[in-house]
């Protein structure tokens, strides 16, 4: 079947135009003037609202198998249909089996299958204990690895030495896979002490400095340098980190950066007491620091914007600020949150489709069929409206558990139908009977 996807509209590679993306076999087989359509071509037209590459997020915990009462890859991909997110890349935690072996890797597969309503891809885990399963989980076809310099706070997934890390990088960087880390260094972390008030977000912010942070990365860009390896800093929230990783940049070496909607969003100083739906890890910083990561984005230091999507059940959500779970889900409403901050600092839907279609595919391997609209790519669409507004209610969610601090905010842009490979799989609040996701694997870098 050959159909056209119609607007005034279309935001490509080369810029925003009104086309006519014709679609065959969910492959976008042109992208051409409107007054030239197929004629046996089935129309879609979408008059003056925006069409976008489907959205991409590199950085998602589905939590599944084993810790499905969390999230699932049959609700994480439901509340991403809904906000325009046609791939997700799942990381290797908090799911169990974590993902550092190709046998739990199968079971995640196992798992996924007929569940998802968008297409998925999957990290792999790189602990102290698993640097012999780096070749074998690469041939398998994971996206990339994942690791942690710090402990994760989870029960199955272990933190890595730096010892431990140095003598896996040369067998990570012989698969050529990109290597994510999460970079905080627990020695410049203030455990604090139960004379502290855990009620209030500053003693929240002050137990994980942005010393942590710059530690971690400075350790990292040197790593990067000896034993170069393609390195990802996952949900960048300190903006003193951004001189030096442009400085590495500039010295040729493969370092790419991500930030999440929450710290371009939220700021330390509004965050209440007892706030702990605010809560993740690294913390939300200072508004001050907000404003510099947006810099960061429109210097180009930092590629992307993820979620870092780690939802938990709102039981785990509650207590002070020591307690409660660190990790903030936002699949469905990243879109809306982000393009609200970006319109009023007068950024472009190029931007947007830059940093969380293109930049997250490119990360994922996943780039000659995702992340644009253009020949020979999936037809992944979004039909985004930009000039709504609206308040955010926990039925917009559409992921397992009802909880965000987003909730109640008046949010610009919307979502109005996702198209995955041609087919939709959100329309104006409804979603077809069967799921159609498929998982991808990314382009072959080695061997
Ligand atoms: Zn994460």
């Amino acid at each position: 079947m050959t159909q056209a996807f119609v607007s005034s509209r279309v935001v490509t590679p080369e810029g925003v135009r009104p086309a006519a993306v014709v679609v065959e076999e969910g492959r976008i087989q042109s992208v051409r003037d409107p007054g030239d359509i197929p004629r046996e071509a089935l129309q879609h037209r979408f008059g003056d609202l925006v069409l976008l590459p489907g959205l991409v997020d590199s950085h998602v915990h589905i939590n599944e198998p084993g810790r499905t009462e969390w999230e699932g890859f049959a609700t994480a991909t439901r509340a991403a249909a809904a906000g325009g997110y046609t791939t997700l890349v799942d990381m290797p935690l908090n799911c169990l089996p974590e993902t550092t072996t190709v046998a739990a890797l199968e079971a995640k597969r196992h798992a996924a299958a007929g569940q998802c309503r968008v297409d998925w891809a999957p990290w792999g885990g790189l602990t102290g204990q698993n640097a012999g399963h780096l070749a074998p989980l690469a041939e398998a076809g994971v996206a990339g690895f994942k690791c942690f310099l710090i402990n994760p706070g989870i029960e199955g997934f272990a933190m890595i030495e730096k010892h431990e890390l140095e003598a896996a990088l040369p067998a990570l960087a012989r698969t050529g896979l990109p290597l994510l880390v999460h970079a905080e260094l627990a020695e410049h972390l203030y455990p604090g002490n139960d004379t502290d008030d855990w009620t209030q977000y500053t003693t929240y912010l002050r137990s994980r400095p942005d010393e942590a942070e710059l530690a971690a990365i400075r350790m990292l860009i040197d790593l990067c340098r000896k034993h170069s390896f393609p390195l990802h800093i996952v949900h960048l929230s300190t903006a003193l980190a951004l001189q030096e990783l442009a400085d590495a940049r500039n010295e040729g070496l493969p370092i790419t950066v991500e930030t999440c909607p929450h710290y371009l969003h939220f700021f330390a100083e509004e965050i209440p007491a007892g706030g702990t739906l605010y809560k993740c890890a690294p913390p939300v910083r200072s508004r001050e620091n907000r404003e510099a990561l947006w810099q960061g984005l429109r210097d180009g230091v930092i590629d992307l914007i993820a979620t870092d999507h780690s939802p938990c059940p709102p039981s785990m959500k509650q207590g002070d600020f020591r307690q409660a779970w660190g990790g903030i889900a936002s699949l469905s409403v990243a879109i809306s949150v982000v393009w609200t901050d970006m319109r009023e600092r007068n950024l472009s839907l190029e931007h947007l489709a830059r940093w969380m279609s293109a930049q997250p595919a490119k990360l994922a391997g996943l780039n000659d069929r995702k992340g644009a609209i253009a020949v020979g790519y999936d037809a992944d669409l979004v039909v985004f409206d930009p000039d709504a507004e609206f308040t955010l209610r926990a039925e917009d969610l559409q992921y397992r558990h009802l909880v965000s601090p987003y909730l109640g905010e008046t949010l610009h842009g919307k979502v109005q139908a996702t198209f995955v490979r041609g087919a939709a799989v959100y329309d104006q609040g409804s979603f077809p009977e069967s799921p159609i996701g498929r998982e991808q694997i990314r382009i072959k870098v080695c061997c």
